[in-house]
Order: C-alpha cells, then sequence, then structure tokens
C-alpha cells in the first residue's frame, strides 16, 4: 500500500545527516530539533501552538482530558473511523455517542450530530477521514449554540485546507478548539516511528494542553493535574522538519493519483469514485471507492493475486465492535456507516507510484470487472 523506502531516497542524504546530528548532539529528549520542528509546523499551519506528543492516539487523549469533562459527559463522533478517537473518550470514562456519516464524504453527517445533542454533551470529534475536512463552518455553529468544544481527529488529513464560505481559508485541524494529529508512518506527514502532535489557537488551552503532556507539571517537580509523559522523540522531530517542507509536494502527488484513479474509473458503474467536497481541498491519505453490486472479498483477493494490495478502511462499524457493543446501539441504527462498511474498498496510494504501477492497478480493477460481467 505505502512505499516508504523510495521515499526516503529522495531525501535519504539530508535526514542521515539529521539522524546523525541528534544522535552526535545527545539531545534525545526535547532537544533543538523539536522546538524548531514546533515552530515550523506553527507557520506551516498558520496556528498559535503546535505541542508535540508521542502519538496521534495521546495526542487525542490530551486533548480530552485539558477539556476538564468529568466521567459521564457525552462526546459525539462518527461511528465510521479508525478506532483510536473512540478508544480515548472511553479511556477517560466519557461517553461516546456514536453518529452516523455522510454517505459521499464519509465524513460526520452534522444532521445526525444535531439530534445526538443532550444537556450532558460537552464536545465533539469530527474526523476528517480519508484526507478531507468535516463541515467545519456547519459543526462551529452547533457547538456555539450548545457551548460545546470541537476537537478535530486531523490524522488523516494534515496539509487539507478548509474554506469558509465568507472566503477565509483555515489548514485542518487549526479550525476547532483543539486539533490532534498523528506522525504514524504512513500518515501523509509520518515519522520513523510514533509522533503525533496537538494544535490550538487558545493560549490558555496550550498551557493546559503542555501542562498535561507534561506529567501534569507548571513548573518542574510541581503537579497540578494528573497528567501523562507523551513526547515526540527529536530524533523524530528532526525527520519531521525535513519531510515538512514537502508535505504540499507529498499531498499534490496524492491528487495526481487520484485524478488518474477518477479517470480511469468515470464510466464505470460498479465503481462509486470518491466525492470532492466543496468546502475543502482532499489530500488523499485513502482513495476510497465503493463497490456497487460486486463481491468485494472476491475483488480483494484478483487484485492480490495480480499484485495490487487493497485495504478495507473500516470493516466494522465501531458501534458493532466488541469493546463499544452498548446497550444504546443495534446493528442497523447507523444504516449509512453499516453500508459503508460492507462496500468500500482503498487503493494504493502514496506518493511513489509512477505510471506504470498507475496503469497496472486500474487496469486489474478493470479486468477483475469485466470477468465479473461476462
Ligand atoms: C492514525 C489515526 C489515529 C491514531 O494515530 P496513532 O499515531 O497511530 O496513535 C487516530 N485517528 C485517526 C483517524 C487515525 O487515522
Amino acid at each position: 500500500m505505502v512505499d516508504l523506502v523510495s521515499q526516503y531516497e529522495r531525501v535519504q542524504e539530508e535526514i542521515d545527516k539529521a539522524v546523525i546530528d541528534v544522535i552526535r548532539s545527545s539531545a534525545y529528549i526535547n532537544g533543538p530539533e523539536v522546538k524548531d520542528f514546533q515552530k515550523e509546523l506553527e507557520d506551516y499551519l498558520d496556528v498559535k501552538h503546535v505541542i508535540p506528543c508521542a502519538n496521534g492516539t495521546d495526542a487525542l487523549q490530551i486533548a480530552m482530558m485539558a477539556m476538564d469533562l468529568k466521567p459521564g459527559d457525552e462526546v459525539i463522533t462518527s461511528d465510521f473511523t479508525y478506532v483510536a478517537t473512540a478508544e480515548v473518550i472511553a479511556l477517560l470514562q466519557l461517553t461516546p455517542v456514536l453518529v452516523d456519516v455522510d454517505p459521499d464524504t464519509f465524513n460526520i453527517d452534522v444532521d445526525a450530530v444535531k439530534n445526538a445533542i443532550t444537556p450532558k454533551t460537552k464536545a465533539i470529534v469530527p474526523v476528517h477521514l480519508f484526507g478531507q475536512c468535516s463541515q467545519m463552518e456547519e459543526l462551529l455553529d452547533l457547538a456555539s449554540k450548545h457551548n460545546l468544544h470541537v476537537i478535530e481527529d486531523t490524522a488523516q488529513a494534515i496539509g487539507a485546507t478548509y474554506s469558509f464560505k465568507s472566503g477565509k481559508e483555515q489548514r485542518a485541524g487549526t479550525i476547532g478548539d483543539i486539533g490532534c494529529t498523528s506522525f504514524f508512518p504512513s500518515k501523509n506527514l509520518g515519522c520513523f516511528g510514533d509522533g503525533g502532535a496537538i494544535f490550538t489557537n487558545n493560549d490558555e488551552i496550550a498551557e493546559k494542553l503542555r501542562c498535561v503532556a507534561n506529567h501534569g507539571q507548571t513548573r518542574r517537580y510541581y503537579h497540578d493535574y494528573v497528567g501523562v509523559n507523551s513526547r515526540l522523540d527529536s530524533i523524530q522531530a528532526a525527520i519531521l522538519r525535513i519531510k515538512l517542507r514537502h508535505l504540499d509536494e507529498y499531498n499534490k502527488r496524492r491528487n495526481e493519483t487520484a485524478s488518474f484513479y477518477d479517470d480511469a474509473f468515470k464510466d464505470v458503474p460498479e465503481l462509486t469514485t470518491p466525492k470532492r467536497f466543496e468546502q475543502s481541498t482532499h489530500v488523499f491519505h485513502q482513495y476510497t471507492l465503493k463497490l456497487n453490486g460486486l463481491d468485494r472479498e472476491k475483488m480483494q483477493a484478483y487484485l492480490m493475486d495480480h499484485g495490487v494490495p487493497a485495504m478495507i478502511y473500516y470493516p466494522v462499524p465501531l458501534h458493532l465492535q466488541k469493546a463499544y457493543r452498548d446497550s444504546r446501539y443495534n446493528a442497523g441504527d447507523f444504516p449509512v456507516t453499516e453500508d459503508l462498511c460492507e462496500r468500500v474498498v482503498s487503493l494504493p496510494m502514496q506518493t511513489e507510484l509512477d505510471q506504470e504501477q498507475l496503469n497496472h492497478i486500474t487496469e486489474t480493477v478493470k479486468s477483475f470487472i469485466k470477468q465479473q460481467r461476462s
């Protein structure tokens, strides 16, 4: 699915030097590379505060911990997402309130959010799934009307830009109260291990986030909150500084791949190509097709036999996962998510696909479909 070695080889000299410099400096924890990366990411995102941390799941957890929520408070999030989003809500003994998604964009359904708000609701966590922003303007309106926090899970959408109706533009993750991202190697901005970050434009929240991420410490050995230990390593920061300079170009390549797929499949009724939502750019963390009447398992096996990896993100809705089953929910409650979980398939999407590989992928998909028709 992802060719991380070729991507590394394009910047190998720079990265090797940066990593060795950190090793020689011995500033492995909170070294200058971490500060520099933080500043450069703040500039790139045009956000006041970036707080680096150990991974994307921690970023979400720290964000929730900084919000002064109490057990039983309700947090609304998408039923169609990676488990981390709901996991941290449950870990903190908050109540995850799952809602359905839009069938075209795969992102949280604003009307469903509206219907799920109760007096106990304290926050909304939109997930910018597969690389494009949720309907942030509508969600912010709802949040301000009901006095809710908005925490964006932008692990899959770093670099995407959201446009408000006024024309104002903001980067994914800098629109709500807090944004959370991951630098897992296969993410659009990936390091060579684990990493994550939290974004905010609010000085007070930033201070609390920094404090929670560092053992709840306000100054050395003074602990005002129960916190966690979550840091980005200097080596990872050094790597991320280099890759950040290429992020726009990486996202452009992903878009070129997506356009090629779109074009190849535009007259194939068995496939629905991903819809672009006009309020957001798309950074194609995944290129996800909906299958119309095709046997997905058979298709996946056929592609695999022809050297094309295809993955299912995600096969099971959160409300049907064993750990998140709940007397509040039944099979059939979230029809869009349940349908998507049965019909989606993601094609290879990364920065290093060449024309020959792309042709092979689209020809293989088409030859499977031809075989099914006859
Ligand atoms: C990857 C991902 C996370 C978690 O990031 P980690 O760094 O693996 O902890 C959270 N949410 C979404 C939507 C993700 O894709």
